[in-house]
């Protein structure tokens, strides 16, 4: 008989037929994941997939059974060739953590346990706690502050502008909705905030436009003159001014705001102060670069995110918020069917009256593993190598005619571009944008591009354990080559 029709209809199950087949294929899977992080470096940092890949993508919904080992070279040859790239030492896009092996086992074990962390008395609720507790040391919270592993940092500054908004509103907001709420509230930030920001303003029914945007200084930081002015005409105008974010690494620049002042602003306005620090809540465990993030210890809440710049595999993210009390009471609620019990399974916390999750994975053990593995003081180090290494890209910048640096360089993101004679504006975007193409088509560098104060420019932001100073001479070289190659055409002669 035919192994995939052995089982019979009554006992049918998931495992294999065979765990020692199963055993030869999982080492092989295992070993060649080995050689794609070892050998990541010499493949391109992306590619384009060919048609024949893409269409693999349009298979039909599978009715009948496979042999894994045919199910495995699929993957091997369709997926794990066309990654995203920020695995690669040369990846600089966007903002994301560079994953890490320990992390990948930690994932491949917690999937094995398959615990589910809404809550419980086992193992895993309580290391999902452990790792909100050292997450709460590494920023310079308070014990007793309570936390949450969520998605990412999106969800984590959703959970603390949730609390803000329950805390805040003068009405029990979770009975009566924010209709009762007697007077609106505003939201403040500045201009350079992440846009999960305004998706949690919409989400929590107070809308966009209770987010003002406050304009920035030189740096590219919240101007705290033009914030104190906001709430006070604010107040003057009927709203209560409930909330101010503060952001320790803005996504477009890296500038930090100054959270000392924030903190100092929202004690003397009785505003809720949230700190976003989903780039540099970190920076506080780096020796070298901790003095930039002083006073987001005084944040009321605080978003941070472990897939970033503690390199967990995809997803991480934590929300921190001081008064425990005020965090669950936003949160929990308990049904009949999740009563807890003196003894036994459901004697444990229910961690889901911390966030909006009932079901939740097992995030911590890929971050704890990680940890233990290399201590806190190396990913400290790490941070320090990386804002390092973006100053270093800023002198090379600064060192050559062709190149411009379009904002301040603060920590590990640097925003600058390639120079065009005197080209307007709108030629000058085409042909970054061209450089910034072929980089990444030619399998050299992933970077983005964003608008800075209305000018187009190219971001490198370096949350990359596997980056080199190497790496970044080559940018500007092959940046330079590009930028002669597209230019040439063009020119006359
Ligand atoms: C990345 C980022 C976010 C969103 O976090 P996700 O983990 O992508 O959901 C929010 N704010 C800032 C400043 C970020 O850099």
């Amino acid at each position: 008989m035919d192994k995939f029709q052995e089982a019979t209809t009554e006992n049918e199950t998931l495992d294999p037929p065979d765990w020692t087949d199963m055993g030869v294929l999982s080492h092989r899977i295992l070993d060649d994941a080995i050689s794609y992080l070892k050998d990541v470096r010499d493949r391109p940092v992306w590619r384009e997939m060919p048609a024949e890949v893409r269409s693999f993508f349009s298979a039909p919904l599978p009715r009948s059974p496979a042999p894994l080992a045919d199910v495995y070279d699929d993957v091997a040859r369709n997926v794990m060739p066309y990654p995203m790239g920020n695995i690669h030492p040369r990846f600089w896009s966007w903002y994301m953590g560079s994953s890490n092996f320990t992390g990948a086992l930690g994932d491949f074990l917690a999937a094995i346990q398959g615990s589910n962390l809404g809550g419980g008395n086992h193992a895993a609720g309580l290391m999902d706690s452990q790792v909100v507790n050292w997450c709460k040391e590494m920023v310079g919270f308070p014990a007793a502050a309570s936390g949450t592993l969520v998605s990412g940092g999106s969800m984590a500054n959703i959970i603390g502008l949730t609390v803000a908004r329950n805390v805040k509103a003068g009405v029990d907001v979770r009975e009566r909705g924010v209709g009762a709420i007697p007077k609106p509230l505003r939201y403040y930030a500045s201009d350079q905030v992440h846009s999960c920001h305004r998706k949690a303003m919409e989400v929590l029914g107070l809308g966009n436009r209770a987010l003002r945007r406050i304009p920035t200084d030189a740096g590219l930081r919240i101007d705290i003159a033009a914030l104190k002015r906001a709430i006070a005409e604010d107040r003057e105008a009927g709203f209560k001014p409930a909330c101010v974010i503060g952001t320790a690494g803005t996504v477009n620049t890296g500038a930090v705001d100054d959270l000392q002042a924030l903190a100092t602003v929202a004690a003397e306005q009785d505003l809720w102060f949230h700190v976003d620090g989903c780039i540099g809540a970190l920076i506080a465990i780096a020796p070298e670069n901790r003095s930039l993030v002083a006073g987001i210890e005084q944040g009321d809440s605080i978003a941070l995110d472990p897939h970033k710049w503690l390199h967990a595999p995809f997803e991480a993210g934590c929300a921190l918020v001081r008064d425990a009390s005020a965090h669950r009471n936003t949160f929990a609620v308990t049904p009949e069917y999740l009563e807890s019990t003196p003894r036994g399974l459901a004697s444990g916390e229910w961690l889901h009256d911390y966030g909006l999750q009932t079901s939740r994975g097992f995030r911590a053990l890929k971050i704890w593993m990680a940890l233990k593995e290399h201590g806190l003081e190396k990913f400290g180090r790490l941070i320090d190598q990386n804002i390092a290494q973006a100053r270093y890209l800023t002198r090379l910048i600064e060192a050559e005619r062709a190149l411009e640096l379009m904002a301040p360089t603060t920590i590990n993101i640097v925003s600058f571009r390639h120079r065009l004679g005197d080209a307007s504006e709108e030629h000058l975007k085409t042909f970054n944008t061209e450089i910034m193409l072929r980089l990444q088509e030619e399998g050299i560098a992933v970077l983005s591009d964003t608008t800075v104060g209305g000018q187009h420019c190219l971001r490198v932001a370096i949350a990359n354990h596997r980056t080199r100073r190497d790496d970044l001479d080559l940018l500007v070289s092959e940046m330079l080559r590009l930028g002669r190659e597209i230019e040439a055409p063009s020119m006359p002669g």
